[in-house]
């Protein structure tokens, strides 16, 4: 498809939660990964109910421009995995910033470093970049696929000195271990000049219902972490240097 159009799945206009201040958030569609707890499964796919000229986006996005300002927000692009239509945001992202408009890239990072993908990281101010998991094995076991690009990816904005907070989801049997938690701090040492905070997130069931209603059976078969585990978590990365957000 033309990087004038894109498939969208929905648009947030008062987002709070992905990325600093008042935010305009788009969810694309389309996942490369399958994560055993995903909420939001009815992104995977292609689905053209919902196509956006960049346009009729751009135009949309500046009535909120004032929001911005006040709030110290901006757009933020999710889904799903925004970089699989990395063409679309590169052209969008680079308007914005035409327009002094905050910009930010929810991820998982797995990508190729295409030339479309470089562009869209160039005009993008912040990424919100999830670990699945650091293990190569326990990632394709939670995600369908391994972590190499996602290391790649994270090297690269890494070597552009690009401004990331990490997102890691808490899940029992996979991440909410101590000593994964530990690990996770060891890895990010190397990348810590460009990351400005940890977030943390407990797993939870909410996404079951849509599976359901999906007609896929739900793959996840663990309770939410203990509310005491995940504040000692919280404490080994703080202990750290980091600044953690708990969601
Ligand atoms: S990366 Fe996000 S949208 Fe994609 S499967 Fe995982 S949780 Fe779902």
């Amino acid at each position: 498809m033309s990087n004038n159009l894109a498939y969208i799945h929905s648009i947030v206009t008062g987002g709070t939660v992905d990325g600093p201040g008042v935010r305009y958030v788009i969810f694309f569609q389309m996942c490369p990964f399958r994560c055993k707890y995903c909420h939001n499964p009815d992104t995977w796919f292609k689905n053209s109910l919902n196509i956006k000229t960049l346009d009729s986006l751009y135009c949309d996005i500046l009535k909120y421009k004032n929001f911005f300002n006040f709030s110290g927000g901006g757009v933020t692009s999710s889904g799903g995995e925004p970089l699989l239509q990395a063409g679309f945001i590169a052209k969008l992202y680079s308007k914005l910033k035409g327009g002094e408009i905050h910009t930010a890239l929810d991820t998982c990072g797995y990508v190729d470093l295409t030339d479309d993908v470089k562009e869209a990281i160039k005009y993008t101010d912040l990424f919100l970049l999830d670990i699945k998991h650091l293990d190569e094995k326990k990632h394709l076991e939670l995600t369908g696929k391994d972590n190499k690009k996602v290391i790649n990816f994270l090297d690269y904005l890494f070597s552009q000195n690009k401004k990331v907070w990490i997102r890691q989801v808490l899940v029992p049997t996979f991440t909410a271990e101590k000593g994964y938690v530990e690990k996770l701090v060891a890895f990010l040492e190397k990348y810590r000049p460009i990351i400005q905070k940890v977030e943390l997130l407990p797993y939870h069931k909410m996404g079951e219902q849509k599976w359901k209603n999906l007609g896929l059976k739900y793959q996840l078969d663990v309770e939410p972490p203990d509310k005491k585990d995940v504040i000692e978590f919280k404490s080994i990365i703080e202990a750290a240097g980091y600044e953690v957000l708990l969601s």
